[in-house]
């Protein structure tokens, strides 16, 4: 059985604290590999290698550190395939969508090559009679990312590439759901040319999470996950003095107006609500339909359903596949159980047809959803699309303003005018406007509001370079001191 180790100070390192967990293949619900759990000393042992590589990092120069990034850029380039079979293997998710995670994820990367213009600050000349004022960014130093199961590889790429652009080292605490992706991430990085130390990969649950939040030589720490967690990692982390980012769970709704095509939203509801089995923070898991084109739109949803192919996701052609564990398939079925007792109609039941290997759940569509059932209040993270019926633009509007979640919403209509009234009343970090998964690009930042995001910082693009460097203003002057007074009065800008 394949065990997967720690990354420590440039070299795999196996671990010696005697735990590990099982990592499945999702296709087939067999075990693949263990992954190693780190004990409190192991982290210790990654803070220490990337506290030793800070100081020299820190001082290499901007244009050394987009050189290793670009190498990076060119590495991951070229490895896109390796790595989207990896992804594929222990998160599920078909090729062609693993193959779109690593293409979202290099963005950052590419991103972070353009650090010499990014990290410049700002300069004001005779503020004061013969002084001069300057700010500069400055990183953080030993700073940690904590990252969730169902973007493996991306939304590490999203924390490294800013982090360690701005001169700061990293250590990363991966799902242990599906770790193997940043093994071979770090060695690319290594490859590149990036020093020991820099880049560091702790495997592990909550011991190593724990000791994340507690270590006194860790500035910063990014997370993405779910809300309660999210909400545990900022009010700890914050508590411990760090500086603390925690994306958290997400309920994202699609508000289809009457004017709408109703034929382009179906489309658009398929991708976003079951493409990757549904597991995406930013997936669609609620269609909010106008009453005008309500019957329409469920029927045209209901009619792609059996167009959408689930299989394993290494077979070419698939385009949903497995949920990730066997106790997300269940919980994932246990919504759709509940649901006809709760009031909604199971229009396409995803329970129907499951291959008996693996830990598969169908696309499923219900109808009739109001806001106080179970399908509706709680982050399902499945392959279940929920139509509310709403009367129009208001009544769906209020909805989503209700919602605790704001991470991304969408709303179709063919009416300028209440899509630009759309975005500017509505509640929600990302929106789209007949873009159903409107994840920013690299050079825009990522954050929902509310319980989706805890922390002041979104992730990032400018904000990430925010969130990874302090500012340091300095005021100089250069005087004859043939001309020096003393002075004991508040300094005043003359
Ligand atoms: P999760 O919260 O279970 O796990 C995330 C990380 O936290 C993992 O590394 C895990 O090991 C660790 N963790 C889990 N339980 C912990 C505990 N009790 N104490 C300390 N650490 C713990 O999330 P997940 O199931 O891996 O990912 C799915 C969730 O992530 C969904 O809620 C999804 O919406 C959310 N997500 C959000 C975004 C976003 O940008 N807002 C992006 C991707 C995923």
């Amino acid at each position: 059985m394949d065990r997967i180790s720690h990354w420590i100070d440039g070299k795999v390192v196996p671990s010696t604290s005697g735990r590990s967990a099982a990592v499945f293949n999702p296709a087939t619900g067999k075990q693949s590999s263990a992954v190693d759990l780190a004990s409190v000393d192991e982290v210790d042992a990654a803070v220490a290698a990337a506290a030793a590589a800070f100081p020299a990092w820190r001082a290499t120069s901007l244009s050394k550190r987009a050189e290793i990034l670009f190498r990076m850029r060119e590495l991951v380039d070229a490895n896109r395939k390796e790595i989207a079979a990896l992804l594929t293997a222990e998160h599920g998710k078909v090729l062609s969508d693993s193959m779109g995670e690593v293409a979202r994820g290099l963005e950052n990367i590419e991103f972070a090559c353009g650090i010499p213009q990014l990290i410049k600050g700002e300069y004001s000349e005779q503020a004061s009679t013969g002084v001069d004022v300057y700010s500069i960014r400055q990183p953080l130093g030993v700073v940690a990312g904590i990252t969730p199961f169902n973007f493996p590889a991306m939304v590490p790429m999203w924390m490294f590439a800013n982090a360690l652009a701005c001169g700061n080292t990293f250590v990363l605490k991966p799902s242990e759901k599906d770790p193997s992706v940043t093994m071979f991430m770090a060695e690319l990085l290594s490859q590149a040319g990036l020093p020991d130390g820099c880049f560091n990969v702790v495997q592990g649950d909550k011991v190593a999470v724990d000791r994340i939040l507690e270590h006194d030589g860790i500035s910063a720490v990014s997370f993405v996950g779910s809300t309660p967690i999210a909400k545990y990692i900022y009010e700890t982390g914050t508590k411990a003095g760090k500086r603390v980012q925690a994306l958290g769970g997400a309920k994202n709704h699609m508000l289809v107006l009457n004017d709408a095509d109703v034929g382009m939203a179906a489309d658009a509801a398929i991708g976003a609500a079951y493409g990757s089995a549904g597991e995406r923070c930013m997936a669609i898991s609620v269609v909010l339909a106008a009453e005008g084109i309500a019957d329409e739109l469920v029927a045209e949803i209901a009619n792609r359903i059996p167009s959408v192919t689930v299989g394993a996701g290494d077979v070419p052609g698939n385009e949903m596949g497995p949920l990730i564990t066997a106790e997300s398939r269940d919980r994932v079925k246990g919504y759709i159980d509940a649901a006809p007792g709760e009031g909604a109609t199971v229009v396409v039941d995803g329970r129907d047809g499951i291959p008996d290997d693996g830990f598969f759940v169908n696309p499923t569509l219900l109808d009739n959803v109001s806001t106080d059932m179970s399908v509706y209040t709680d982050e399902i993270f499945g392959p279940v699309l929920g139509v509310v019926r709403v009367a129009g633009y208001q009544e769906g509007l209020d909805i989503i303003n209700a919602n605790p979640f704001a991470n991304g919403t969408a709303i179709f209509t063919r009416d300028g005018g209440a899509a630009r009234q759309f975005q500017f009343d509505v509640e929600v970090g990302m929106v789209g406007i007949n873009v159903p998964v409107p994840v920013p690009v690299s050079y825009y930042s990522f954050g929902g509001w509310k319980a989706s995001l805890f922390g002041d910082t979104h992730m990032y693009g400018p904000e990430g370079i925010n969130f990874y460097t302090r500012a340091k203003v300095v005021t100089s002057r250069w005087p004859d001191p043939a001309s020096s007074t003393i002075d004991l009065g508040f300094p005043e800008t003359r």
